[in-house]
């Protein structure tokens, strides 16, 4: 069976529903949205309904069910658990050519309801001839990701726009790649920011200025901290929609697999110590793609805003006047804690978190370490690996206890994530004896005690209570080490 696909108008056309269950309910919802006139043969009514009805917004007929209501109306629903009920409608339906679905049946009905993606004026709809329902959602799900909600403005904003377009281009070719750079450039930016009048200003200026090349945008992207899970929606439209991908050293594979196909991928490595491309190398290359009129995405590692020098590209961008927006990523303190089981703040533990970096001699000493030392709060410590020996005495020497658990999280969310566990007092001689390697996050407080307990993903943590895999001598061991950990754990334990 093949369907022939249409979209029907039906506003203030009567409309007919036999049923007042919650599937009822459901296709009245988007009866009610396509605003047409509804009727509605229940004996009994969900609230929801009974509501609507008690709004005039819905017509209920509770007496015994009459075919010559059928006479009044365009299409006709049957939802209830009447079997013999539901076929009658059907073949009443049938017999005056009503077009009629009767949910669930699909060889009783004259139409379907397709699965719709709603980006009012436009419409997505998908059908399966009802013969795989879950299918057509699932792949409704999947288109939802993947379309901007500002699609519907985009939409709207065309539609004033098309009989002047057609105007001044009447070469079908000509209107094509208008509309081209009127879906994807500047314009269709404007309404994802919620800037509907500047949209159509700059539509204003698209259409009638001579065509000049469309300027290129830069989106600077938060690719998480490796797991591709993590990306947003929004990242994940960037990344289809770029042409150029300028990316950090730490962003994944994974993510990377993800952007459209032919987009150049950049790398412009930064690693500690040696620069690959300097910070005004990478400025001068966006500037670059983006006067070309490319779709720049400069995608970082973790959040572009945290650590990531988000902040100078921007304002370079702004310089030079290249359009740009920013799409959040999940930075590595907010990752890291959560795949290896620590929540950053906890009711009993810690009532603040700071994000701190450590990642030279100079940059610590500029720290405030009285206030990094104080008690019930959660250090999220960036490219700190060089530099825990120095983090360790310094907290220790400003009155931190030695006895506060650490958990250093190297490659957070990534399959080959460790964490290694252990007081303070061990933290720099624990990282060396597991060779702990960038990217790898410290999280020092209270909760990084936690991790033992509520670990989830991956390998187990590296605790010393439970492997001591030291060389050095027992003495240097802490038993009483190990027992501060078990009175912390039985501390968060009893609680
Ligand atoms: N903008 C990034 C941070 C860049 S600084 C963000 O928001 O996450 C680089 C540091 O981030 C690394 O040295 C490391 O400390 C941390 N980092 C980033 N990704 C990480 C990961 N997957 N696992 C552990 N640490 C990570």
């Amino acid at each position: 069976m093949k369907l022939y696909p249409l979209f029907a108008d039906l506003t203030n056309r009567p409309v007919l529903v036999v049923g007042g269950g919650a599937v009822a309910e459901r296709k009245i919802a988007a009866l009610l949205d396509a605003q047409a006139r509804i009727t509605v043969h229940a004996l009994e009514l969900t609230p929801q309904l009974q509501a609507w009805a008690d709004a005039g917004r819905i017509t209920l007929r509770d007496e015994p069910f009459d075919e010559v209501w059928l006479d009044a109306v365009w299409l006709v629903i049957a939802a209830t658990s009447d079997d013999a009920l539901n076929k009658r409608v059907a073949a009443l339906a049938e017999s005056r050519r009503i077009f009629v679905n009767v949910v669930d049946e699909s060889a009783l009905c004259s139409f379907h309801v397709p699965a719709v993606i709603d980006r009012a004026p436009l419409t997505i709809a998908i059908s399966s001839g009802g013969d795989a329902p879950m299918l057509a959602r699932l792949l409704r799900e999947r288109l939802e990701t993947v379309l901007d909600h500002s699609l519907g403005a985009l939409a709207t904003l065309a539609a004033r726009l098309r009989k002047r377009i057609r105007l001044r281009h009447p070469d079908l070719s000509a209107r094509r790649s208008f509309y081209e750079d009127l879906f994807t450039g500047p314009v269709a930016m404007l309404l994802r920011q919620g800037k509907s009048d500047l949209a159509l200003e700059a539509a204003e200026q698209l259409l009638s200025s001579t065509p000049v090349r469309t300027p290129g945008s830069v989106v600077l992207v938060g690719a998480g901290p490796g797991d591709p899970g993590l990306l947003t929606l929004r990242a994940l439209r960037a990344l289809n929609e770029a042409d150029v991908i300028l990316h950090d050293r730490l962003v994944s594979a994974e993510v990377l697999d993800l952007a459209r196909r032919d987009a150049d991928r950049i790398k412009v490595a930064k690693q500690a110590g040696h620069h690959h491309t300097t910070q005004d190398g990478i400025h001068a290359l966006l500037l670059k793609h983006a006067r070309a009129g490319k779709r720049v995405v400069r995608l970082k590692g973790g959040d572009p805003f945290v650590f990531g020098r988000g902040g100078e590209e921007l304002e370079f961008l702004r310089e030079h006047d290249i359009p740009y927006e920013v799409v959040p990523g999940i930075t590595a303190a907010l990752a890291c804690a959560a795949y290896a089981g620590i929540p950053l703040t906890h009711r009993d533990h810690a009532q603040s978190v700071r994000f701190v970096t450590a990642h030279c001699r100079a940059s610590m000493d500029t720290l405030d370490w009285s206030a990094l030392a104080q008690e019930r709060q959660t250090l999220a410590v960036y490219m700190g690996v060089g530099e825990l020996a120095t983090l360790q005495s310094k907290l220790i020497e400003h009155g931190r206890a030695a006895s506060t658990p650490f958990a250093l999280v190297e490659n957070g969310s990534r399959a080959e994530q460790r964490v290694i566990t252990g007081t303070l007092a061990q933290l720099a001689e624990r990282a060396v004896l597991h060779a702990v390697r960038s990217p790898a996050l410290l999280v020092l407080g209270e909760v990084a005690a936690l991790a033992e307990s509520l670990a989830w993903f991956g390998q187990a943590p590296l605790g010393a209570a439970i492997k001591p895999i030291r060389k050095m001598p027992s003495s240097a061991l802490p038993i009483s080490d190990q027992r501060t950990r078990r009175n912390t754990l039985g501390a968060i334990h009893h609680h």
